[in-house]
């Protein structure tokens, strides 16, 4: 679908003056802010003439629009780029409005406000190997985590103990900077971030020894992690708030724990079914046998009924994993291989010969 005109959206002619745009602007934002109305067609809405407010508003994007079209824009322009600078806030306060509703529209569709606003910390993770016996009983147990953290010497405040930072001069504790710069007709007004404060709004006179002034400190952290029985590998276990510390003054990130089944030495395992090869010898497959199989908490008694194959997969009910979701554990599945005897005594070898007359050639009744 090709976007709409901004003319056409706001509904003013292409020679409208800004103050003409302005007062558009203002009489479709009453209708539709969000803190007026709530439907979604009114967000839309509200979305679409704020776009075309904030190009047809300021003179060196409305010039690129003019000339260029959309694609004068959306080359040129981050979609942050196209809303900041523009004064929705002094509209807003004027018209009574807050400036919430717009705020979250805004960080919903097209990115944060204010780029040196705060800013939640990173996601960590932590890959946790453990083995299939913690796997079924679950798992309490520390980790060490090295994480970003506000700098224990100085709370984070980048100054040294005694001191505080104060408000960065330069750009009044904005973090950034407005530039106005007139070349010919145009006016063109630029934002950067403050180059004394870094956009951190404050400056700090005596740094913090221990964190050079940043604030921020790599340390080990020691967090208590519990796994539930019945984790497989892929499993994650997400610690809300122990991710890196946010930035300035956002929230911290999340810590996410990764959980690795290690190999076992005799079991497999698919999800609640572990898979164990027992041997037998031929007379027992024969005539049937009762033998002992192992799971992971006990051993349990497994019956071989007469003429089982080599290959055969028996089943013990309720003998495998917890199930992680849901009460009981799953099923082993014991395969049962039937070995040829290689090294016979002479007695064994006596019998066996007595029992091929017996048999006979060919499979006999199998
Ligand atoms: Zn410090
Ligand atoms: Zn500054």
């Amino acid at each position: 679908m090709a976007k709409k005109d901004y003319y056409e959206i706001l509904g003013v002619s292409r020679d409208a003056t800004s103050q003409e745009i302005k007062n558009v602007y203002r009489k479709l934002a009453l209708q539709y802010h969000p803190d007026r109305n709530k439907s979604p067609e009114a967000e839309e809405k509200f979305k679409e003439i704020s776009e075309a407010y904030a190009v047809l508003s300021d003179e060196e994007k409305r010039r690129q629009y003019d000339m260029f079209g959309h694609a004068g824009i959306d080359s040129r322009y981050t979609r942050e780029d196209i809303f900041r600078g523009v004064d929705f806030d002094e509209i807003f306060r004027d018209l009574g409005f807050g400036f919430g509703g717009f705020d979250k529209i805004f960080e919903e569709f097209f990115g944060r406000r204010e780029p040196y606003g705060p800013e939640k910390g990173r996601d960590l993770r932590y890959d946790l190997e453990i083995n299939l016996e913690d796997a079924f009983w679950g798992l309490k147990t520390e980790i060490e985590v090295p994480r970003r953290e506000k700098c224990r010497t100085c709370s984070g405040t980048g100054a040294s103990p005694g001191t505080v930072p104060k408000t960065c001069p330069k750009c009044n504790g904005t973090g950034q900077i407005q530039y106005t710069r007139t070349l010919g007709f145009a006016r063109f007004v630029q934002v950067s971030t403050c180059d004394k404060c870094n956009g951190r709004k404050v400056v700090v006179e005596s740094p913090c020894k221990e964190c050079h002034g940043t604030g921020v400190m790599r340390y080990y952290r020691k967090l208590r992690v519990e796994i539930p029985p019945g984790v497989d590998t892929g499993y994650l276990l997400r610690l809300r708030g122990e991710g890196e510390v946010g930035v300035r003054g956002g929230p911290s990130g999340d810590l996410y724990v990764l959980v690795k089944v290690k190999p076992h030495k005799i079991f497999k395992r698919d999800g609640d079914k572990l898979f164990y090869e027992t041997q037998i010898n031929f007379p027992q497959a024969a005539l049937g046998t009762e033998v002992e199989v192992p799971n992971i908490n006990e051993k349990a008694r497994l019956k071989i009924p007469a003429g089982t194959q080599s290959g055969a997969i028996l089943r013990l009910k309720g003998k495998g994993m917890p199930k992680l979701r849901g009460f009981g554990r799953g099923d082993e599945l014991v395969r049962v291989i039937v070995k040829t005897p290689t090294r016979l005594t002479d007695r064994q070898k006596e019998l066996l010969q007595d029992f091929a007359k017996e048999f006979g050639e060919g499979l006999g009744r199998y």
